[in-house]
């Protein structure tokens, strides 16, 4: 038979994802709020489609009241939080600019890598993991770098940073300087005040505290920043100047750049309509008392927590493995038995520490008593 008569392959049944209700306590995805997975459902409109973009403009004003900041340029990217960490450093660092970066976890590692692959002299500051960033050590390492960058919310170790301070300090020696912060596990959960702060750019993602699925990068870019933009960026699906001109309508029409995830998009939308109308405070509220309820009751079961003490994430607690546990047996076992995932330790830290996620629609005492209830039996 020659190869235009093949025979057609026999048709498979396809499986798709298992139909199973995890609770999802793992430092990412979290369940997302009802409202974001209803929103899923609703009819597909066109990206061009004029209730489309009133949706996708409302959901950037609903951004920037979550991100604390009245930039112009704040906007959902298409892709994960990294794609978030690229366009960050791709539109802002040019080939031998310094970036001075603070690395205490496994995405401050990350951004060392992806600001060199855009051609930053990257210095790193590196700390103890489980520690936050000290600012002075970061001020030290370089009288004037272009851009400092550090992790407000390290997810790899339960650990918050002051970013408000880093910024200030930043910009207090030289105005010029661009902040950039990683916010992808702290939107929503715990304060974020980008212009207060003097953050210039920062993303976030939406699979954590922001309660939808993964698959965008909420991002926004201070005046300073756009100012210092690169015209023409190494990446053409990242370049803002090309996404800016579909995103923002007030300078005339929508030029197509890329088809908008225009689901995902409603889906943000209607999950910051649900945290908007809650409350932006009373929501990171819900996440302090959740995160404390659950760091008390793990005391309670002789566990010892690993960030370091006064810098811990209420929506992330990173917890020792006590010693003797298998602690990827305990995971499986309460996947399998309790459809409860947590995480696994992050780095040099994978069997020795678990992170527990409390984000968004699960920063709730139920889930808090759900996961010690379960712990206790396991371990028990
Ligand atoms: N930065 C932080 C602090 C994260 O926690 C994550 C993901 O867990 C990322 C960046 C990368 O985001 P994503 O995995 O959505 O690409």
């Amino acid at each position: 038979m020659g190869p235009y008569r093949r025979r057609p392959p026999p048709v498979r049944k396809v499986q798709g994802m298992a139909l199973v209700d995890r609770v999802l306590l793992g430092p990412g995805p979290s369940n997302p709020y009802p409202e974001a997975t209803a929103a899923l459902g609703a009819p597909l409109l066109g990206h061009l489609d004029p209730e489309f973009l009133r949706v996708l403009d409302e959901t950037c004003a609903r951004l920037r009241v979550v991100w604390g900041t009245e930039n112009a340029r704040t906007l959902p990217l298409s892709g994960t939080g990294s794609i978030g960490m690229e366009a960050a450093f791709a539109n802002f660092v040019r080939p031998g600019d310094v970036v001075v970066v603070a690395v205490n976890g496994l995405f401050g590692e990350r951004m060392v890598d992806v600001a060199g692959r855009y051609g930053g002299e990257v210095v790193r500051v590196d700390h103890e993991w489980g520690q936050p960033v000290d600012v002075e050590r970061v001020l030290a390492a370089h009288p004037a770098p272009k851009v400092v960058a550090a992790v407000h919310a390290e997810t790899s170790t339960g650990v918050r940073s002051d970013i408000g301070a880093l910024a200030v300090a930043v910009h207090t020696r030289d105005p010029g300087a661009l902040v950039v912060a990683d916010c992808v596990t702290s939107l929503a959960g715990i304060p974020v005040s980008i212009d207060h702060w003097g953050v210039d750019v920062a993303y976030s993602g939406t699979q954590k505290c922001l309660g939808v699925a993964p698959g965008l990068a909420p991002f926004t870019v201070s005046e300073r920043a756009w100012e210092r933009r690169l015209p023409k960026p190494p990446t053409w699906y990242l370049d803002l100047n090309l996404i800016g001109a579909y995103v923002d309508g007030s300078n005339g029409g929508r030029t197509y750049h890329h088809t908008a995830p225009v689901a995902m998009i409603a889906s943000l939308h209607a999950a910051l309509g649900r945290v908007l109308e809650e409350g932006l405070e009373t929501v990171w509220e819900r996440h302090r008392v959740a995160g404390e309820r659950l760091r008390e009751g793990l005391g309670e079961l002789g566990l010892e927590l690993f960030a370091a003490e006064g810098h811990r994430l209420p929506e992330l607690t990173t917890v020792r493995v006590p010693d003797g546990v298998d602690s990827a047996k305990v995971r499986q076992i309460l996947l399998s038995d309790y459809n409860l995932e947590i995480g696994a330790g992050a780095g040099a830290f994978a069997t020795s520490v678990w992170r527990i996620g409390l984000m968004g629609h699960n920063a709730r005492l139920d889930r808090v008593e759900l996961v010690l209830g379960a712990l206790r039996r396991v371990l028990g």
